[in-house]
């Protein structure tokens, strides 16, 4: 830090840097914004994680830990600090308390707010939200990083930057001062809020969702109805700002064939906010460890963030306890679960098992290899010629043989939304648990699996903001403490000898070897991240999105779309008479825009409809109706040069 004072009274550029780097740096993945800042110190982590937990035959605490690793941890990453236990908690480094006081001296000399500057009460203000943690964390967690006031509070600021600055009659750049100016300033929240904004690792006091970030606090609801462009833009008006949440989501600035992308396979998989690219990076720089086995402070801080992540999809999804949700790689992987342990118990020979036309190949393929192994066999519920589950058949179907009923929430194919409280409703007044693919519904409706009384839920991460290869089972904990494991190995036993196993409990028992730990964390992020945007307000916005699109595209010449139900979730499914599908999606990726053309994974019902191959936008909570005109554009411009 440079001698004080500047010849103008004020803290140099120096000084200021360093405290708004001591702001940002008590925030998660802060960024060097100023040159020259030296001496950041951390709190101390002498007393290793709270959490770390003594193992089966250790009969007391680990001793602290005071490896170098612990060490080199701390000092290189000053934006989280390690309490010695969970009731002390960190000071501001020593060098804010000196230049409070420097700040105090200046004040005598020369008033910042002559200037239009912060002064020394928004410092105190400003340092004093950050100074100290507030909350004093649960035993057994990691604190979190405080939270995203500051930001917020320096927004007054910024406000002051836009006012004339003058000194007599002479406007005065506050660069000039050597202090940062406007656009440092604007910059320093702009990526602030592009690049910070996860919450603290396996927090136990989880902050709010903040929907301020994109939504205006007058709690005012949008009002949608019919299908007109304008509506997404009153949206906008009225809170949602999807321009503000395009820019969270890096790889929509990409460019493909030269043009902007445009993302309309979200059906696929969806893309990722830098939250959670962030959270990810900061697992592997900071936590990466195996879990639950080790008596070290890297496997407590990995546990935790695991363990928080499954608390996070628990809470997202109403589970009663985090007890029963079970990581698995994906949907495929945890219908398979499903069906090798509870299928296995439930299904014998001569049994029946029902799904319905609509289903992913996912929920179908699990299905017949059990039926082929125990000899049981599938029945189907049929739709209706919009793509609608037909309920009297359904309730046909069930009878005394009927041993497990599992159906998509949502159609991947055609976007229907099925009457999943129905389903299941109807499978319990017989008697039969009903499983519930939840992997196109979770990222654009609630999800309340009690309220859904579901017996199974499974959705994968990646569909909802999250990394690949992390997916989710539910299931009612009275299924659950009654079944095998289906895979063996550790982390799922508490007793092993040649002679018996004793395995642990759900969930971990069904967690067999290392798990997929970093992305299980980032998935956590997601779910906040849409938490944050707020999912009532994600499915208003796609359904306006649909419906825009599904106007515009309808009456194009040789379209024919397929799926027509009432209730449809952000799929659009058609063909373009005299073009093969690929053909479309060929041509529609000429211009940047990414479709889906092909069975999507669901043969049958395509066939139910004549057809092998579909093309299918699909869309999400950050497309556009720009995006959807140029897509229109296309679609139009193919139609008018129709071979026939
Ligand atoms: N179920 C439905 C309805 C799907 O749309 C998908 C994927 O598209 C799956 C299951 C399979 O999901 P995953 O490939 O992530 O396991």
């Amino acid at each position: 830090m440079s001698e004080y004072p500047e010849p103008s009274g004020l803290p140099d550029l120096e000084n200021l840097a360093s405290l708004a780097n001591e702001m940002f740096q008590a925030l998660p993945n802060a960024a060097p914004f100023f040159a020259g800042i030296s001496g950041l110190q951390a709190a101390p982590n002498a007393g290793g994680h709270p959490a770390a937990r003594p193992q089966a035959g250790v009969t007391s605490a680990p001793p602290p830990m005071t490896s170098p690793a612990v060490e080199r941890h701390a000092s290189a990453a000053p934006n989280y600090y390690f309490a010695e236990n969970a009731n002390q908690y960190p000071l501001a480094p020593i060098h804010l308390e000196q230049l409070i006081s420097q700040v105090e001296q200046t004040a005598a000399q020369v008033s910042p707010q002559a200037f239009g500057l912060p002064g020394e009460a928004d410092l105190r203000e400003l340092l004093g939200e950050n100074r100290f943690v507030t909350q004093a964390p649960a035993a057994a967690t990691r604190p979190a990083a405080p939270d995203l006031k500051v930001p917020h509070a320096l927004e007054s600021h910024v406000g002051n930057y836009h006012q004339p600055q003058s000194v007599g009659s002479d406007r005065v750049a506050a660069q000039s001062l050597h202090l940062p100016g406007e656009s440092d300033i604007q910059q320093l929240l702009a990526a602030e809020f592009s690049v910070t904004r996860f919450d603290a690792p396996a927090s136990a006091a989880t902050p709010a969702p903040d929907s301020r970030f994109y939504f205006l606090d007058s709690g005012a609801q949008p009002v949608f109805g019919n299908t007109l462009k304008t509506n997404v833009f009153a949206a906008e008006q009225q809170g949602f700002d999807v321009n503000a949440i395009r820019r969270d989501f890096p790889i929509l600035a990409e460019r493909v064939n030269g043009k902007p992308l445009v993302w309309f396979d979200n059906a696929a998989t969806t893309h990722k906010p830098k939250v959670v690219i962030d959270r990810i990076s900061y697992f592997y720089e900071h936590e990466n460890s195996n879990i639950h086995r080790a008596a070290h402070e890297l496997a407590a801080r990995a546990t935790d963030a695991y363990e928080g992540a499954r608390n996070k999809v628990a809470k997202f999804i109403n589970a009663r306890s985090a007890d029963d949700i079970i990581f698995v790689r994906g949907t495929t992987e945890g219908i398979n679960l499903i069906a090798n342990t509870f299928g296995k118990q439930r299904v014998g020979e001569g049994d029946e098992i029902i799904v319905s036309q609509l289903e992913h190949h996912a929920n179908i393929v699990p299905w017949y290899l059990l039926a082929q192994r125990v000899g049981a066999k599938i029945r189907v519920i049929p739709v209706d010629d919009n793509g609608q589950i037909l309920l009297d058949e359904y309730r046909k179907l069930i009878n005394s043989r009927t041993k497990i009923i599992s159906v998509t929430q949502v159609s991947n194919a055609l976007g229907t939304v099925t009457p999943i409280k129905e389903i299941i409703d109807i499978g319990h007044s017989f008697g039969v648990p009903v499983i519930v693919d939840g992997a196109q519904s979770v990222s654009h409706m609630r999800v309340n699996v009690q309220a859904l009384d579901a017996d199974f839920f499974v959705f994968s991460g990646h569909k909802i903001f999250g990394p690949t290869g992390i997916g989710v089972v539910y299931g009612k904990a009275e299924h659950l403490q009654h079944l095998e494991p289906w895979q063996g190995g550790g982390n799922m036993i508490a007793d092993v000898t040649f002679e018996r196993v004793v395995f642990q409990g759900a969930p971990n028992r069904f967690e067999a070897g290392t798990g997929n730990i970093a992305d299980a964390v980032g998935l956590g992020a997601a779910l906040d991240y849409v938490d944050r945007v707020g999912i009532e307000r994600i499915a208003r916005y796609e359904h306006d999105l649909l419906d825009y699109a599904t106007h515009r595209l309808r009456p194009i010449p040789g379209v024919r779309i397929i799926g027509t139900a009432a209730d449809k979730a952000s799929v659009l499914s058609f063909t373009l008479a005299g073009y093969k599908t690929e053909e479309v999606g060929a041509e529609l990726n000429r211009e940047g825009i990414a479709v889906r053309s092909g069975h999507h994974c669901a043969q049958p019902i395509l066939r139910r409809f004549g057809v092998e191959a579909t093309v299918r936008p699909s869309f999400a909570f950050y497309n556009t109706c720009e995006e959807i005109d140029l897509f229109i554009s296309v679609v139009q411009r193919l139609a008018s040069a129709r071979r026939n």
